[in-house]
């Protein structure tokens, strides 16, 4: 174990403040009021009112990290009737069909490559041409690639088709502006630990109220019932039901301020582009590739191709970076070999500047 204290350039766990760290410092009781309607009651209001202007959401907090979340919505929100549109174009698109494919929820997967954009028309015939389709599914950032998905165009025809659309905004909700009934989106998913800043432990869902209280009774796993545990926080004021991430619950209500105090969303998400951006120029600069074309790029984290030639090995590169106090992330495209910058959490211009310094040390293939 290192007594370095290094920057994340991950897409979470992420840096986070040392008073959103300071803030788990007090031990909360899971009966008191203080904590229930003082905390976690205040966080679902904040939460909804992050998402959209509308009365007509509700945010349910789930233990765990953001794929449980999904899967309790996959598996709460889909009947035994139902069959789910997943459109994929990554390793977070595979997971839900891996999710709904182990629930024994009927599915069909859309997997237009990890480095494309879904196409619109694709989409619509699918849906013309398979009644059964209840639900679509979508990545809005997929962090595999940094790719930003048309969550717009797929909520246009959501709402055109009168399907139900699940949205999976864990890497982007907090970090981009959005208005989630603006988007026609139903069912939106996102995690403690990405764009709002907190540390990890719970995630959570901002839900169309009506189409939440539509089901009960049909999770098919206790913990993972999204509509037991909202009415559980309904009718309790607050209370989780089971053993709730006290610790991680209080850094979020921090984290949630300091979003507030750095201009809300808009502003993180600028903060969020100007680090991507002064990243992907340098790392140019230096003779790096990115993998995606910059208009497909979301603000969030970027994929770089490896540099060519026999000497570049990634965990090399990644121990060098280290010693310098930055942490980077491997590659998860399955096509080629790449390697991962995020640039969300408490990352700033200087951290990046001082991150291409230490890249150009790093370099040790081209020496
Ligand atoms: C982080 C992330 C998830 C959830 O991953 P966990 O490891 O379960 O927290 C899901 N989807 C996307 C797009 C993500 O970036």
């Amino acid at each position: 174990m290192t007594s370095l204290n290094y920057l994340l350039l991950t897409p979470g766990p992420l840096t986070t403040s040392h008073s959103v760290k300071e803030a788990m410092l007090f031990d909360s009781c899971t009966w008191d009021d203080d904590y229930n309607l003082g905390v976690v009651e205040k966080i679902r209001q904040q939460l909804t009112q992050l998402a959209t202007a509308s009365e007509d959401y509700t945010s349910v907090l789930l233990q765990g990290s953001g794929s449980y979340a999904v899967e309790a919505v996959l598996g709460s929100a889909l009947g035994p009737q139902d069959k789910v549109l997943i459109v994929s174009n990554g390793a977070y698109g595979a997971r839900m069909a891996e999710m709904a494919n182990l629930m024994g929820i009927a599915h069909h997967v859309y997997d237009c490559g990890e480095t494309a954009l879904p196409d619109i028309h694709k989409i619509e015939s699918l849906l013309d041409t398979d009644a059964a389709i209840t639900h679509i599914a979508m990545v809005h950032s997929e962090t595999t690639t940094g790719i930003l998905n048309p969550i717009e165009e797929v909520g246009q025809l959501a709402k055109r088709y009168g399907r139900t659309y699940i949205v999976d905004a864990m890497s982007s909700f907090g970090g981009i502006p959005m208005d989630i009934a603006e988007l026609n989106i139903d069912y939106l998913i996102s995690s403690a630990n990405k764009c709002i800043q907190g540390v990890p432990g719970f995630a959570f869902v901002i839900a169309r109220t009506v189409k939440l209280a539509e089901c009960a009774g049909r999770s098919r796993s206790l913990s993972l019932d999204l509509y037991a545990q909202w009415k559980c926080m309904e009718e309790h004021h607050g209370k989780w039901r089971f053993t709730s991430p006290t610790h991680t619950v209080l850094a979020f209500a921090q984290a949630l301020k300091e979003l507030a105090e750095e201009g809300g969303v808009a502003a993180r998400h600028q903060r969020y582009q100007n680090n991507q951006r002064k990243l992907v120029a340098g790392m140019r600069e230096l003779g790096f590739k990115t993998l995606l074309d910059d208009e497909l790029h979301s603000p969030i984290i970027t994929a770089f191709l490896a540099p060519e030639g026999p000497q570049y090995r990634f965990k090399e590169f990644y121990e060098r970076l280290k010693q310098q106090a930055f942490v980077i992330y491997p590659g998860k495209v399955s096509q080629s070999n790449c390697f991962r910058i995020g640039n969300i959490g408490e990352v700033y211009e200087a951290d990046i500047t001082a991150l291409l310094a230490a890249v150009q040390n790093a370099m040790y293939w081209n020496k």
